[in-house]
């Protein structure tokens, strides 16, 4: 379901536009946060290795969440 409202700030039309999140203050990037470079739009290299960590834990969380669901769909498990 895509939503078309355009906002830059929308949570799903921002970062179809280009626009993302910081993931350790959830400041929009066109706002400006401390972590971004405003020149380049990449973190800056102090902050680099927290993003990623930031990052790795929500992938980590996703897969734990979808292995689990793959998890209950599984037909062996259900007639025990
Ligand atoms: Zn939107
Ligand atoms: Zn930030």
């Amino acid at each position: 379901m895509a939503c078309m409202c355009g906002d830059t700030h929308c949570s799903s039309c921002g970062p179809a536009q280009g626009n993302s999140r910081c993931p350790i203050c959830r400041s929009w990037q066109d706002d400006g946060c401390e972590h971004f470079d405003a020149v380049t739009g990449l973190f800056k290299p102090e902050f680099l290795a927290e993003a990623e960590r930031i990052y790795k834990a929500e992938a980590d969380a996703d897969t734990a969440y979808y292995a689990g669901l793959a998890e209950m769909e599984d037909p062996t498990r259900s007639d025990t």
